[in-house]
């Protein structure tokens, strides 16, 4: 911690909240920048849709979705369309605002008139989805899972997933809504820090009981009923997957914007909180991607009437901990000079214990509780001991069975890796979904001037003669044109008002229009695929040229 400045580089940086660190050149950061915004509800929402798009069977864990107030038109009409299609389907929504946690502020309703519209839903946009009516109970009770993900890098995209989790439950028996338990947020919500306020939230210090478990547990209970636990850990895996594959595109116009190539700079990774439910069918459904994720492995509790106490979660410390010493262990800077000698070995365990004793402390400090700073240090090296530090001197090097998946090298008297990697280890299945990120790659070449996020007229004209993409039916005022209406459109409903000019979502919209216009008898996702090959082999084409001209 660094109260007073920081004053020499270091390797890691640990940032509480968000990249918001231009001063730093050099070591790693914990924070990507734009994380914040690009998982927001609304660009969540809009990130899937596009992938829906192209995908729509690959991409159908995510609850159909409506961005308000621009896309309320739509829902009624949608809706409408629906029900008098299905008269039967007798569906119930949920509204979440933009930019909201803990489930502050949403509410369930049955038909698009009942949305609030007094004056929130104007100010404060929201995302309205389709309520999921039918999640796996256990106990008779709704459930959550909030799974750990290491996005280690971007380019070139690496992915780790927690092998164990979270399961958060609700505190009041399920009941598929009617308009008389809508309002139960203990029966419909499975967030914890409503249900914590429920009388019958359960502190437990098993793993496998009370109303947060483990995810291992959950899976332990559902084998043992004869569910298929490996069909889901891999439908898991793959819902991980898409979802970033889903996120990096706006993700890498960020990072250029603030970690330009080419210049010195950190190189950055970040813990997700992936928030799933699963359906009575046992499929995994996305609710929500937290950017930051809480890492408290400690719970108030009431001692006397306003006199509370911290004490010890065993869940939250068994899963948080093992993530976040694994996340260390595959940044640690030393990895790549260590010469596996145990002198080595030893400081860099000691430097990585510290790490992490203070990094829990960080993440679960309230202002109120700094005076217990000390007793809080002394609880986590009671925990960093646990973790096996005690036993190294007798301990043989861990034979991690995930080995081939997880870091080159598992070090020796650690824990097993709790971090799995899935990509690149199954990239080869999932490669075919990373169009937008191809189209991204076109939009961050001709942004021009470094430092931006988004495309002026002059770069947007460029793209489209370098690519040779106007002709006699599509000229370059109709290109004008097109320009200039999707831009206002996007800026009329963005978030961001910084800068002018084209994002990205609508780049991806333009570039989408002149593939179906080029190539009309395709379904959308070849279509954009030739109208990308076609400009990158023009690109490429042109390169070539002006490196034989410069030869020349
Ligand atoms: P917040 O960021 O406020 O926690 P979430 O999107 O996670 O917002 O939603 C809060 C809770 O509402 C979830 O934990 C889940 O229990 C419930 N929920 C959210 N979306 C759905 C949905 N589409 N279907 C069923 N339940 C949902």
């Amino acid at each position: 911690q660094f109260p007073f400045g920081r004053r020499l580089p270091c390797d890691i940086y640990w940032h509480g909240v968000s990249f918001h660190d231009n001063n730093i050149f050099s070591g790693q950061v914990n924070k990507f920048p734009g994380m914040m915004e690009t998982v927001r509800k609304i660009t969540l929402s809009r990130a899937m849709r596009t992938m829906q798009d192209l995908f729509p069977l690959e991409y159908n864990f995510y609850p159909r979705s409506w961005i308000l107030p621009e896309e309320l038109p739509l829902f009624v009409a949608e809706v409408r369309m629906m029900k008098d299609s299905n008269p039967s389907w007798k569906p119930t929504f949920i509204v979440k605002p933009d930019g909201g946690c803990q489930g502050d502020g949403i509410y369930l309703i049955k038909d698009p008139s009942d949305i609030r519209l007094t004056g929130s839903i104007q100010s404060r946009p929201a995302v309205v989805q389709e309520y999921i009516c039918k999640p796996l109970l256990v106990d008779k009770l709704k459930f959550d899972i909030r799974l750990y993900v290491l996005l280690k890098s971007l380019e070139p995209l690496e992915i780790y997933i927690a092998k164990d989790g979270l399961s958060r439950f609700c505190t009041e028996p399920y009941q598929e809504p009617t308009l008389k338990n809508l309002h139960q947020v203990f029966m419909h919500l499975t967030n914890y820090s409503l249900n914590i306020h429920s009388g019958n939230f359960i502190h437990s210090d098993s793993v496998n009981t009370g109303s947060k478990r483990t995810f291992s547990s959950i899976l332990c209970r559902l084998s043992s009923r004869g569910a298929d636990v490996k069909k889901l850990w891999s439908d898991i895996i793959s819902l991980v997957i898409k979802t970033i594959i889903a996120l990096t595109p706006e993700l890498k116009v960020y990072y250029q914007s603030d970690i330009p190539a080419g210049k010195p700079g950190p190189t950055c990774f970040q813990i997700l909180g992936f928030d799933i439910l699963l359906m009575k069918d046992l499929k995994p459904m996305l609710l929500e991607v937290n950017a930051n994720p809480s890492m408290r492995i400690e719970h108030e509790q009431e001692l006397s009437p306003g006199v509370f106490e911290n004490v010890p979660s065993p869940v939250d410390e068994k899963v948080k901990v093992a993530v976040i010493r694994d996340t260390l262990r595959l940044m640690d800077p030393q990895k790549k000079k260590r010469k596996d000698t145990h002198n080595i070995y030893y400081t860099e365990f000691e430097h990585a214990g510290d790490i992490l004793r203070s990094l829990s402390c960080i993440s679960g400090m309230k202002d109120k509780q700094h005076k217990h700073h000390s007793l809080k240090l002394s609880l986590k090296l009671k925990f960093y001991l646990k973790l096996g530090s005690c036993q190294r001197l007798e301990q043989a090097p861990a034979a991690s069975e995930e080995a081939p998946d997880a870091a080159p090298s598992p070090e020796p008297a650690l824990p097993s890796l709790c971090l799995k990697q899935v990509f690149p280890k199954y990239a080869k299945h999932f490669s075919y979904l990373r169009l937008v990120d191809r189209v991204a790659a076109l939009f961050i070449r001709f942004l021009g001037v470094k430092g931006t996020t988004k495309l002026g007229p002059t770069g947007f004209r460029t793209f489209i003669r370098n690519c040779r993409l106007s002709n006699s039916n599509f000229s370059m005022a109709a290109v004008d044109i097109l320009y200039i209406d999707i831009t206002r459109r996007w800026n009329s409903m963005g978030i961001d008002h910084k800068e002018s000019g084209m994002c990205l979502q609508a780049f991806v919209e333009a570039f989408f229009c002149l593939a179906q216009k080029k190539y009309k008898a395709l379904p959308l996702h070849e279509q954009v695929a030739s109208l990308i090959e076609l400009c990158e082999c023009r690109l490429a084409a042109l390169h070539g040229k002006r490196l034989v001209w410069g030869c020349g």
